[in-house]
């Protein structure tokens, strides 16, 4: 006697689909994603009461001949995949070919489907697993799939839904996880008669705050990095966004929504400072990695993901997260101290230890900060309030016009041990590089952006209190201007000298007296030039151009230095190690980074 039986198909399928669909979300999640593979442009779905009684879902996509129509709901029946070697190179959504069965299973499904080169299209009605209807009709490209009376036939399931409304919320997560990776196709969601989302195909940027909802574009921004292991790609809401509750983070691989604990701990671990505690910083961040190198979604219902390099990728974001809050100002530097106390070059640390003097502001609030624009570059209100560039510039007016500039007063104070002296063992000079050993690794300075950062600082805190450090040119410099140019330098004479240059303009003729004496002689013609280039927007507010303008003496200044040796390498470590954003150059790029053991590690492998 057989003991051993094979289960008929439909209860295979219905056991099948306890997994696939285990509620009206996953039915949303599956069809949305055939209709992405689908090449579709247009996404519409409809939903009633919480998916129970129906979900349709129209697009325009490739749609199906009679055959396929007939073939999608058989298990394991999928055009996505011929060889079991395309499972790690796959780049569509699906492809397990279940999807379509386990739904047709358990909901009465009617399908529509047209290639646009066919005259006429398929209709297909299908209960509980048996096709009870297949004619030709009269359609559009593309396809209609309408899910009715979803768990008809399972009732332990249907007694197991939630709330039509906790239902929906699922629905239109699994909409939304979908809908921001494809920015570039059009999606509507309807409940019960109702326009939930309308979202028109853009750009990612622009998919992002549509979903974020109005006026939140200056509320993001981006990131971006891209090495071997991992491109990061995406935008990160600013902290005044973090929310209460986990409500906008995202995280894709490969355009796929994943979850993924560890990784959202590098991008908490990149805002710490910035957000009060548990408090949940908003992000839609995009990772690309060779899909041999993740854990396809073994299981369909799974937005877990595996990643091989895990541990690389958890670096990798947290740096690049950490620089773009730098790069566009939302960081303190006060964090950035914080950071290097632990990390300093190793020959600090074998001196005594000095008890950190890091000036932590108590009432400091990172979102007041942001308030006064995420661009003012550490310089207060008061600078726009009294207008820059006055004819006569008083100590006091500039003083309150730069918020941070009591702290640089005394800047010794702030550093940690600044006379500790690194040994000249500790520095290595690699052309712009300066090379230092620290705990967690290698720390490579920029030094033309290390001395950006150290001149502007200097000269911030001067050009608030009298004209910069003039040097008289041996030999004057003309230089004919243009009527424009005439024009620009006429206006701002008086910035001019602020900057430290004393000039004469007689016609279009320029004679350049003297000049900041920070900058090469050789490069002053240099820097005119671009001081008056820049101080054409009008249109920007004057802190911003003050502040654009000494970035200027700065960067040229720094054009001509060179750091002869192991002295001076350490001498300007320990300048550097005394600006406040000592890892964020004043045109916002990065002046340092730490090469850690694990990237060596990887690197001589
Ligand atoms: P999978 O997506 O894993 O291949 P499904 O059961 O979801 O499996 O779909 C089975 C097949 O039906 C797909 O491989 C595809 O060929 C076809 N199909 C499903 N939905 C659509 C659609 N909206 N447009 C065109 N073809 C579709
Ligand atoms: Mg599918």
């Amino acid at each position: 006697m057989h003991v051993i039986k094979r289960l008929p198909t439909q209860i295979a399928n219905q056991i099948a689909a306890g997994e696939v669909v285990q509620r009206p979300a996953s039915v949303v999640k599956e069809l949305m994603e055939n209709s992405v593979d689908a090449g579709a442009t247009e996404i519409s779905i409809t939903i009633k009461d919480g998916g129970r009684t129906q979900i349709s879902i129209q697009d325009n996509g490739s749609g199906m001949n009679s055959h396929d129509a007939q073939l999608c709901f058989e298990r394991h029946a999928t055009s996505k995949i011929n060889l079991l070697n395309d499972l790690f190179s796959l780049n569509t959504m699906g492809f397990r070919g279940e999807a379509l069965a386990s739904i047709a299973a358990v909901a009465h499904v009617s399908l529509k489907t047209k290639k646009a080169e066919d005259n006429t299209g398929t209709h297909i009605r299908i209960e509980g697993g048996t096709i009870i209807q297949n004619e030709e009709v009269v359609c559009s490209k593309g396809t209609l799939i309408e899910v009715k009376n979803l768990f008809f036939n399972v009732p332990a399931r249907r007694n197991f839904l939630k709330s039509d409304s906790i239902e929906f919320n699922h629905i239109e997560d699994a909409f939304l996880y979908i809908a921001i990776a494809h920015p570039e196709v059009n999606f509507t969601l309807h409940h019960n008669n109702q326009a939930i989302y309308n979202l028109s195909s853009t750009n990612l940027k622009r998919r992002v705050t549509d979903v974020l909802g109005k006026n939140s574009g200056d509320r993001v921004f981006p990131i971006d990095s891209e090495t071997d292991i991992v491109k990061i790609t995406g935008f990160i809401g600013k902290p005044e966004t973090a929310k209460k509750t986990r409500g906008n983070q995202f995280f894709f691989v490969n355009k796929r929504f994943f979850k993924s604990s560890y990784f959202n701990h590098a991008v908490l671990k990149a805002f710490e400072g910035l957000i009060p505690e548990k408090t949940h910083p908003t992000y839609f961040i995009f990772l690309e990695v060779d899909p041999a190198k993740i854990d396809v979604n073994i299981h369909p219902t799974k937005t877990e993901i595996k990643f091989e390099e895990d541990r690389f990728i958890y670096s990798i974001l947290l740096s690049t997260v950490r620089q773009s809050l730098g790069k566009y100002n939302l960081m303190p530097s006060l964090d950035f101290e914080l950071e290097t106390a632990f990390d300093l070059p190793a020959g600090f640390r074998k001196q005594p230890i000095i008890e950190p003097t890091i000036q932590v502001d108590p009432s400091f609030n990172p979102f007041k900060a942001q308030n006064q624009g995420g661009k003012s570059n550490g310089f207060s209100n008061g600078i726009r309030e009294q207008g820059f560039g006055k004819s006569k510039s008083h100590e006091e007016d500039w003083k309150s016009f730069y918020s941070i500039q009591e702290n640089l007063e005394n800047p010794q104070q702030e550093f940690i041990g600044i006379d500790a002296g690194i040994t000249s063992a500790d520095v290595l000079l690699i052309d712009r590089y300066i090379l230092t050993p620290i705990k967690t690794g290698i720390m490579v300075i920029d030094s033309r952006r290390a001395i950006e950062r150290i001149l502007y600082d200097e000269c911030i805190d001067a050009f608030v209190k009298h004209p910069l450090n003039q040097q008289m040119l041996l030999f004057p410099i003309e230089k004919v201007l243009e009527k424009q140019e005439q024009r620009i330098i006429s206006i701002h004479l008086k910035t001019f000298e602020q900057l430290g240059f004393n000039l004469e303009l007689e016609d279009t003729m320029l004679r350049i007296l003297g000049a900041p004496e920070i900058l090469d002689e050789n490069g002053v013609i240099q820097c005119v030039d671009e001081l008056i280039e820049r101080i054409n927007y009008s249109d920007q507010n004057k802190e911003d151009i003050a502040h654009a303008l000494v970035v200027k003496i700065a960067t040229n200044a720094a054009r001509y230095h060179r750091i002869g040796n192991k002295q001076e390498a350490e001498l300007q470590i320990q300048r550097l190690f005394s600006c406040k954003s000592h890892a964020i150059s004043p045109s916002n790029e990065p002046i340092l980074q730490i090469l850690t053991l694990e990237q060596l590690n990887q690197l001589i492998k």
